[in-house]
């Protein structure tokens, strides 16, 4: 087996690498949609003057665009549990800090919290959990998935269901594979061994080896739809972004295909835990900005995720850098929506609810989509990236993204996000070509019609 993550190599582009390489070639490769070279990405991220930065950033929202159109796909975690044996030295959750009111939510708490989820209009959830479930192990994890589904209010439910749970062996994954999963979501955390031992020091996850090898488990298990991540803040920001890369390339040639999404979650306080509230490699905005843009250039075809740890402001600068992906109208604990008191797994940066996030992102000219279309036709793994890496899936998002927005705005939506939901559609037609634009309508109206669901 290669090496997954090209350790000696990394660590000499981030101790001597240059930004002297041909920063206008390497745009000029990324905007053709190709991945990048760890080199190359290692030059970008080592540009520090605002205007060649600025270039990038540019780069990246033309990157973004050509791939998946001005579409924004918006998701909402839900919390099972908050039971952990692991002691990370960042987390509310973590073993040691014994204050914490622990709490598992049981099957009818677990619909209770889909339902206000419902209620608001979400359509997709990533579902977490810490690492030590009640009673029955991984059973627990399945009936939560299945209770989740199984929800509804009115016609509506949740239609796709991702899951960010610790580790588990191959034969698991087939049983997660079985409940329908969306994405299998696993951080590395960090991708510096030193690092991750000093931080991971009881329980379970000590033991990077076996995490790092989870994303392969998961592929021999049957899932094709996975996605990574790092905590940023935890070490040197340039080596997790080239960390991240090589996973991705290692996992591209070992198994024909990558993740289909790269989380970048940035280390937010939380109780119990020192480090978190004085980050040990605190990343700033500025820098922060250049990592999405750099992956949105390296890995043009893998979606980006970003969650409420960023503050409005954050969020929307992010839009246009490459962010593919946002949760919104979130809570970081089991029971949250349904007001429950058990303590958050971290302090968000936005507190506002989906449908402020929904105006925002009208405003900035985004398309909110709650589109499952993909996972529901099998749109998966190899079968994605076939569509996701010539740029052609937007021929799919943008549609779907319009049409399950028409849904929300129906059903859900305040008059003014109604009110400037509907001109976005309206606009956005009329820019998009005759044959799709007609095509897109005539499903739009089937909403309007009273239809739920519709796809393409
Ligand atoms: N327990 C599982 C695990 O650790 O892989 C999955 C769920 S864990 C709640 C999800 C993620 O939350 C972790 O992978 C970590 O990156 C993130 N997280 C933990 N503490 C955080 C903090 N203080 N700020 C931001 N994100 C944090
Ligand atoms: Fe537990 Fe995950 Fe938090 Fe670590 S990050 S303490 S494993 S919930």
């Amino acid at each position: 087996m290669s090496e997954i993550i090209q350790t000696e190599k990394i660590t000499q582009l981030v101790n001597h690498g240059t930004s002297s390489g041909d920063i206008d070639a390497i745009l000029n490769k990324a905007l053709s949609l190709s991945r990048l070279e760890l080199e190359e990405a290692a030059a970008l991220l080592n540009v520090t003057d605002e205007e060649t930065r600025n270039r990038i950033h540019h780069t990246a929202k033309m990157v973004k665009s050509s791939i998946y159109g001005n579409r924004l796909v918006i998701f909402a975690p839900l919390y099972i549990s908050n039971l952990c044996k692991n002691d990370c030295a960042y987390c509310g959750f973590r073993v040691s800090n014994r204050g914490l009111k622990r709490k598992a939510l049981s099957m009818e708490e677990i619909t209770s919290e889909t339902e206000h989820l419902l209620r608001t209009g979400q359509k997709r959830v990533l579902m977490v959990s810490g690492e030590a479930y009640p009673r029955d192990g991984l059973n627990y994890v399945l009936r939560s998935i299945d209770t989740i589904y199984n929800a509804r209010v009115g016609e509506h439910g949740i239609r796709r269901i991702n899951v960010n749970i610790a580790p588990v062996e191959t034969d698991d994954f087939r049983r997660l594979r079985e409940h329908n999963i969306g994405t299998y979501q696993l951080f590395q955390e960090t991708y510096h061994k030193p690092t991750y031992h000093k931080l991971h020091t009881l329980g379970p996850k000590t033991d990077y080896d076996y995490r790092l090898n989870t994303i392969g488990r998961a592929f021999h298990g049957g899932i094709d739809d996975v996605g990574i991540g790092v905590l940023f803040g935890l070490y040197n920001w340039k080596y997790e972004v080239l960390s991240i890369l090589s996973h991705v390339e290692y996992l591209e040639r070992e198994f024909g295909m990558g993740p289909h999404t790269i989380s970048v979650p940035r280390l937010e306080p939380a109780t119990g835990s020192s480090i978190s509230t004085k980050p040990p490699f605190e990343v700033t905005d500025e820098d922060f900005k250049l990592i999405i843009s750099v992956l949105r250039l390296a890995v043009p075809y893998i979606g980006l995720i970003l969650s409420t740890r960023e503050t409005p402001e954050m969020r929307k600068a992010a839009f246009e850098l490459g962010i593919s992906q946002i949760s919104a109208g979130s809570k970081t604990n089991p029971g949250g929506y349904g007001e429950n008191d058990s303590c958050e797994q971290f302090s968000l940066g936005d507190h506002r609810s989906l449908d402020d996030v929904i105006y925002d992102v009208v405003s900035s000219g985004f398309i909110p989509s709650f589109c499952t279309s993909c996972y529901r036709l099998g749109r998966t793994g190899l079968d994605f990236m076939e569509f996701a890496k010539p740029g052609e899936i937007k021929k799919k998002c943008q549609p779907n993204a319009l049409i399950t927005f028409t849904e929300y705005l129906l059903d859900f939506a305040s008059d003014k996000v109604k009110n400037a939901g509907m001109e976005l559609i309206a606009r956005e037609l009329a820019e998009t070509d005759p044959e799709t634009a007609g095509k897109t309508k005539a499903l739009i109206q089937i909403v309007r019609d009273g239809k739920r669901d519709v796809f393409v």
